[in-house]
């Protein structure tokens, strides 16, 4: 039985909501796969995926079942106990990956503070207080928490808010040298994005991770893989360190792993995990059954070969059609990224006016991303029909028209 509901509209959140998103102007009510219905009725074809998080589209049947299932069970039991769900996800991570011990968290931003955190333990024990600093590179992201904007150290996310986490240094990314500069014994940490994703879709380059992996093993300190957009299936591999060859000490997920259910992990091995004692870390939430349940259904739709090959197949649809558009209208300069995380890089008329390109495809009934001003992001399901592709791939042609003649 459904209670008659108030009827709202984007109007209303100005009205009542902290102003700290310009959502778009329309609201979407309503989705199936690749495809989102709003309030109006109107019909968008999604390549945004809710922010590389709706791994396998809008409702589909295994995480609804999952879903609904546990719904009717158990919804939260909280970490004074452990529950099936979270057991049986954990394994899955454990089995899948180079990880011995799984921490569950909300959040990507909670993921990577239980890395940092971790981190800093291990070394506070291993080696003393002195051995705390954490190196990340210039214009990553890892969150919005005080410790994560700190580490990802981009002025628009940290300045205004007081102290910063200090013993913090940042190193242009994909630049051996300038970590091999950095890195020195009171290092703890080294934390990378494998893509860097909100700045642009930049993938990082094999030589890297591998040269980062041995000066952090020359100067023991921790190798952090960011796969909060990397990982889950995005690149065609579980994980992006699986596409790279280059094994990192902890890894922290979230966004696609709920495939729209909020949930965060923390990856890492049993030599690293027992410094986290009894009491040290802990969330009320982490863990929860409902989360737990849809990520179980997630990995074991995602974690299969068909799944896995879609995605590289998909990213040669997209880049082949995104590397015509663009040049036949003079839009980018290059498409890059890898699987289903595809970055197009904007030409010198077009840059800082991604915006413009998002509200293009809008228009035509698309929703696409920004990754920062100058990049226009693609992160679609995973699942993403053939036919989708195609179809929002004219929408997006059809904009570039438009806007080009505008
Ligand atoms: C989105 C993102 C985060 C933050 O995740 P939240 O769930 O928003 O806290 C952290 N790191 C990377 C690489 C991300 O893309």
């Amino acid at each position: 039985m459904s209670v008659e509901q108030a009827p709202v509209q984007r109007a209303d959140f100005d009205q009542v909501m902290v102003p700290n998103y310009a959502p778009a102007a329309f609201i979407p009510v309503r989705g199936a796969g690749s495809r989102v219905w709003d309030q109006s009725g109107r019909e968008l074809i999604d390549f945004a995926g809710g922010i590389a998080v709706n791994v396998l589209g809008h409702a589909h049947p295994a995480l609804v079942g999952a879903l609904t299932e546990q719904a009717n069970k158990l919804w939260h039991v909280s970490n004074v106990f452990t529950n099936e769900p979270a057991l049986r996800l954990a394994h899955k991570l454990v089995d899948a990956t180079f990880a011995e011990r799984a921490f569950f968290c909300n959040s990507g931003a909670e993921a990577n503070e239980a890395a940092f955190k971790l981190a800093r333990r291990v070394a506070h024990d291993r080696f003393g207080p002195e051995k705390h600093e954490i190196i990340a590179t210039v214009n990553s992201f890892h969150g919005r928490t005080l410790f994560t904007v700190s580490v990802g150290g981009q002025p628009k996310y940290s300045d205004g808010f007081g102290p910063k986490i200090t013993g913090i240094s940042h190193v242009p990314y994909n630049d051996l040298e300038a970590l091999k500069a950095q890195i020195s014994d009171k290092t703890c940490a080294v934390v990378i994005e494998p893509i860097q994703g909100e700045s642009g879709v930049v993938p990082a380059d094999v030589a890297y991770l591998q040269g980062a992996r041995e000066l952090c093993d020359k100067h023991n300190a921790l190798l952090i893989f960011d796969e909060v957009q990397t990982g889950v299936g995005r690149t065609g591999e579980l994980f992006a360190y699986m596409h790279y060859g280059v094994t990192p000490d902890i890894l922290s997920s979230a966004k696609s792993l709920g495939g729209g259910f909020p949930i965060g992990a923390m990856l890492t091995t049993e030599a690293l995990a027992k410094h986290l004692t009894v009491g040290t870390h802990g969330t009320t939430y982490g863990g929860n059954p409902l989360a737990c349940a849809v990520a179980n259904a997630v990995l074991d739709v995602v974690n299969t070969p068909e799944v896995l090959a879609g995605v590289k197949a998909k990213h040669q649809k997209f880049k082949a059609r995104l590397e015509q558009i663009g040049e036949k209208y003079g839009l980018f300069t290059q498409v890059r990224g890898i699987g289903l995380l595809i970055g197009c890089v904007l030409t010198d008329a077009w840059k800082g006016k991604a915006k413009d390109v998002f509200n293009a495809a809008e228009k035509e009934g698309l929703m696409v991303l920004q990754a920062g001003p100058d990049v226009v992001r693609f992160a679609p399901s995973l699942v993403v029909e053939d036919a989708d592709i195609d179809e929002g791939l004219d929408r997006f042609e059809r904009a570039a028209a438009k806007l080009i003649q505008a």
